[in-house]
């Protein structure tokens, strides 16, 4: 059962079909196995690509509001599993924003100089500055992912990230960003279609890597380490929603959801002209 916070953001009755269920309420003890990556909603592809469009065109003028108050900041972050959908949600859900308000960062191996600081200086600046949203794509996360799975540090270091973790977010809250963060939650059987995909169609074959192959071998692995991120950094101020991701069309639908539920809870307006513009002419061109 999803078990959600509820009350962060939240119009009643803006949203017929529910996806504060897949927001992680603060100190939930979160079970990934028993959250099913297949949920639909009860809702059909058709009707789901139809409501993503109306979705697409409402975020696009809620970014532009964004951009044109100058004042919010929006962070997005975005975790999976590989062929998990990072891709497809960038590509679907911000489809129509205007690039120039909205950059991505991607976070793959840190560089030497990156391993020379802390984990979390290569993300702080890529945040998102007044009037921006930013999209992580992987983030400060893989330092308690990846990191713990793979051992890359003493477990007494990792272990002390989540209090870290939570108090950056907060600090980058106060200052007035929003955050949410969403995890794409495929079953290990939708990775292998998709895997064996990459390996098989040639548009798709520049994807593939053989290191894939590994992660998915330490599935249950990963698996633990997403419930202790789940579990311990879902926070009032920077929300973790564990979104069905098995079918694209539904993962696309419950996150474009979210995002405009957040942004439209943040009321924001056109600033006004900067001098009274009624009687204003516009000359003819010389
Ligand atoms: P993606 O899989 O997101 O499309 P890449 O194929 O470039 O992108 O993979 C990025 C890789 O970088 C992933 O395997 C990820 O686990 C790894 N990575 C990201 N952050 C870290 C980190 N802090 N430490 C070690 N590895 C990391």
């Amino acid at each position: 059962m999803y078990r959600g916070a509820g009350a962060v953001c939240r119009r009643p009755g803006a949203y017929p079909f529910g996806m504060d269920r897949y927001r992680i309420a603060p100190d939930t003890t979160v079970n990934l196995a028993a959250l099913d990556p297949g949920d639909t909603g009860g809702l059909r592809e058709k009707e789901a690509r139809e409501r993503l469009g109306e979705l697409n065109r409402r975020l696009e003028t809620l970014q532009e509001l964004l951009y044109a108050e100058g004042k919010r900041k929006v962070l997005v972050v975005l975790q999976a599993m590989d062929t998990g959908g990072k891709d497809g949600v960038i590509r679907r859900v911000f489809d129509g924003v205007n690039p120039q308000g909205v950059k991505v960062a991607a976070f793959g191996r840190p560089t030497e100089e990156e391993l020379a600081h802390d984990y979390l200086w290569r993300v702080h600046r890529h945040t998102p500055g007044a009037g921006q949203m930013v999209i992580f794509n992987r983030s400060h996360y893989e330092d308690v992912l990846v990191v713990r799975v793979r051992a890359l540090v003493p477990d007494s270091v990792w272990s002390r990230r989540y209090r870290h973790i939570n108090e950056w977010e907060h600090l980058l809250a106060d200052e007035g960003t929003t955050i949410l963060k969403f995890f794409l939650h495929i079953s290990p059987e939708e990775q292998a279609i998709r895997l064996a995909e990459r390996r098989d169609d040639p548009a798709k074959q520049w994807k593939f890597r053989r290191g894939d192959l590994e992660e998915r071998r330490l599935w249950t692995s990963y698996m633990a380490a997403y419930e202790a991120v789940l579990s311990r950094t879902s926070t009032p101020w920077a929300p973790w929603f564990v979104v069905p991701a098995d079918r694209k069309w539904y993962r696309d639908l419950v996150v474009a959801t979210a995002l405009v539920e957040a942004l439209e809870g943040l009321q924001m307006a056109y600033p006004p002209p900067a001098e009274d513009l009624s009687g204003i002419v516009i000359p003819p061109a010389g």
